[in-house]
């Protein structure tokens, strides 16, 4: 059992049930592709600060187990719309640079943004769970990837000079404690890239439980405002809020569609059979993922437990 009884943010132990499912979740396999993941058996909001977590049934280690085991070949087919975003972010990230080229790239999976960086002239690291995953980005790119979880590597202090966290905070069991780390292994004046999904978006409000930003993988539900708290308790002022943008084939936003707007999905099933936009590329914002840069002002020497 998930023992979960102090909020992440704010220590409080006051919450209320904001949403609960009698479904026990079936899967224990995970795949950064997968639309149909179950919910999370119970969601709770923070009384005291608003921050919002799943109290999930499984035991953190199902979690811990589905990403060491997680294959995903459909994560390699959007290849070329991954890359075109990795460069986009990189390309923000430039703009905040000071000095040095050190990069990590926490939870980076095959290495598409870790290779991207490196031709533009980045010293890149990598941290990834799955054997997979980072046995592709070793072996196709040649990259340095550390096969386990961040807090095992043991980076030297005051390390990089740039910290990425894509589509990672949410599935962690100790988002604080992570950043923390972060804090730890970044220059201070280094910038720390995050992206989540938000749960305040406007497509989260309307989709309410059906929002594909909600499942049993996610354990954190972020918002601009709780981003802020756990970054300011981390070490970090916020930077810059941006709404981050999604790239993939016409085929693959189909599919994602399918669950949520069948009209949307049979226009661009219609779309698909005409050859020329097979292979295309649309840039999605649904302005449900919250992307945000910060900077690392104070070192955090201390574990907050
Ligand atoms: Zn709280």
């Amino acid at each position: 059992m998930f023992k979960k009884k102090e909020c992440d943010i704010c220590g409080s132990t006051d919450r209320e049930i904001i949403y609960s499912s009698k479904k026990i979740s079936q899967n224990s396999s995970y795949f950064v592709t997968e639309e149909n993941l179950s919910h999370p058996s119970r969601i709770a909001r923070c009384n005291n600060c608003g921050f919002i977590f799943a109290i999930p049934s499984e035991d953190p280690n199902v979690f811990f187990n589905a990403y060491i085991k997680m294959v995903d070949e459909k994560y390699v087919e959007e290849e070329f719309g991954r890359r075109l975003s990795a460069r986009s972010i990189l390309r923000k990230l430039n703009r905040f640079k000071k000095s040095g080229n050190k990069l990590l790239d926490i939870g980076c999976c095959t290495g598409f943004l870790l290779d991207e960086a490196r031709n533009m002239g980045w010293d890149t690291s990598g941290v990834e769970l799955s054997t997979w995953a980072s046995r592709y980005a070793t072996e196709k790119f040649n990259l340095k990837i550390y096969n386990m979880p961040l807090e095992k590597v043991v980076f030297p202090n005051e390390y990089f000079d740039i910290i990425i966290m894509q589509d990672t905070i949410e599935h962690l069991q100790y988002p604080r404690q992570a950043l923390l780390e972060a804090n730890r292994i970044l220059k201070t004046n280094g910038i720390l890239y995050i992206n989540t999904p938000d749960i305040v978006s406007f497509t989260s409000k309307i989709l309410k439980a059906k929002w594909w930003g909600i499942n049993q993988f996610h354990l954190y539900y972020f918002s601009k405002k709780s981003l802020s708290e756990i970054l300011n308790l981390s070490g970090f002022v916020v930077l810059k809020y941006d709404a981050y943008a999604r790239i993939f084939t016409l085929n693959y936003w189909s599919e994602r569609f399918r669950n949520y707007n069948s009209i949307i999905y049979r226009i661009l099933k219609i779309v698909i059979r005409i050859k020329i936009f097979k292979k295309s590329f649309l840039r999605v914002n649904l302005r449900d993922q919250v992307e945000v840069f910060a900077r690392k002002v104070v070192s955090k020497n201390k574990s907050y437990e």
